[in-house]
């Protein structure tokens, strides 16, 4: 059910249906030097918004928490200089309060904040009454549900102009990605909101420039309305999120040779199915291989005990229980009894082996 009242983002000067639309700069504003000349590279390069950190959240005190509200005026200036729009990320009222005073035109709500209802509540009362786009970033953690909740916490305050931002989630099996992108996540999102704009940030999807241009692509080829990308005019020397970050020329290069499709419904490709499909038949098998060591395990204690090695009623409540469950999970119930029929047996010839050892 459409829950939200969605306005389009109204950004001026930007035409909405033309894909993508494009959000670039630095990870945070660092120097009135670097944020100057990121943002003359990149509106020469024809980028029209421009997004920078003031505050930055950071995992542990210490580092470079941003620079505040002496940032703002270096924003200030990027407007009048370059004509560009400009993006900041709020944490808190006071955050709100003085970017809007600052003129900032933007808002996002970054992945730690949208994890904390409290805080998506503050940030919201502190929006009452204020006629801004905001896009909320995903939380750290794959729920859904957490990340529509802070969306409604927004509109709920009276903001229409809304806007979604994929960066990707916090998971224990992190190989390729700094933040697994689950795309699945975002395209139930855009299914049950199908006003709500997407961008995808390719920046901390991947956490490594190479990933930067393949995201892009992804991120078009799947139907997502923008993108917002980390870009410094000195990615290597950057205070933070240095690994990730793109010169304005490599950003202007790989947003040139996008492909963008029209009409394509926000779909996953192919490949990226395929790919969930091999990440999950590898868990599959670690499962499996889990479980028969420790079947040999209670091989081993049967044989200590001078037990027998099938439990008849032990096998048919296995067979019994998981069949019920699959009926309840949507598959067939006999479907899943001979998926554990076939383990049982497996189980079986491992503890055999080491009865028989
Ligand atoms: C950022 O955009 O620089 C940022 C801090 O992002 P996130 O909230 O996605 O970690
Ligand atoms: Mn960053």
């Amino acid at each position: 059910m459409e829950d939200l009242k969605l306005t389009p983002l109204n950004i001026p000067g930007i035409d909405e249906n033309k894909r993508p639309l494009v959000i670039a700069g630095p990870c945070s504003a660092e120097t009135e030097e670097q944020v100057m000349e990121t943002a003359r590279q990149l509106a020469d390069k024809g980028i029209r918004i421009f997004r920078a950190g003031v505050w930055k959240p950071r995992t542990k005190p210490g580092g470079f928490e941003g620079m505040g509200e002496t940032a703002l005026e270096w924003m200030k200036r990027v407007k009048d200089e370059t004509s560009m729009l400009t993006a900041t990320e709020v944490a808190m009222p006071k955050h709100v309060e003085a970017s809007l005073k600052a003129g900032i035109d933007i808002l996002w709500v970054g992945a730690r904040t949208t994890a904390n209802p409290f805080a998506m509540q503050e940030l919201a009362d502190s929006l009452k009454g204020v006629d801004i786009p905001v896009l909320i970033k995903n939380p750290v953690n794959p729920d859904i549900e957490l990340w529509i909740g802070a969306l409604q916490r927004i509109n709920g305050a009276g903001i229409t102009r809304l806007g979604a931002i994929h960066r990707g989630f916090s998971s224990i099996d992190q190989k390729i990605y700094r933040n697994a992108p689950m795309w699945h996540i975002p395209i139930e999102l855009h299914r049950r909101y199908p006003n709500l704009p997407i961008i995808c940030d390719p920046s901390h999807i991947g956490g490594r420039r190479e990933l930067i241009a393949p995201l892009c692509q992804q991120a078009m080829d799947m139907g997502f309305n923008g993108l917002i990308t980390e870009s410094h005019c000195c990615p290597d020397s950057a205070w933070s999120d240095a690994k990730q970050q793109v010169l304005p020329d490599v950003l202007d290069f790989i947003l040139d040779r996008l492909v963008v499709r029209e009409n394509v419904e926000m779909t996953e490709s192919l490949s990226a199915l395929r790919k969930q499909i091999d990440d999950l038949d590898n868990k599959l098998m670690d499962l499996l291989t889990q479980r028969m060591r420790v079947s040999r395990e209670i091989g081993t204690y049967k044989k200590e005990h001078a037990m027998a090695v099938v439990q008849t009623g032990r096998y048919s409540e296995i067979l019994d229980k998981r069949g019920v469950q699959g009926a309840m999970c949507g598959m067939d119930a006999e479907f899943v009894k001979k998926i554990f029929v076939a383990i049982h047996e497996e189980s079986v010839r491992q503890q055999m082996d080491i009865i028989n050892k």
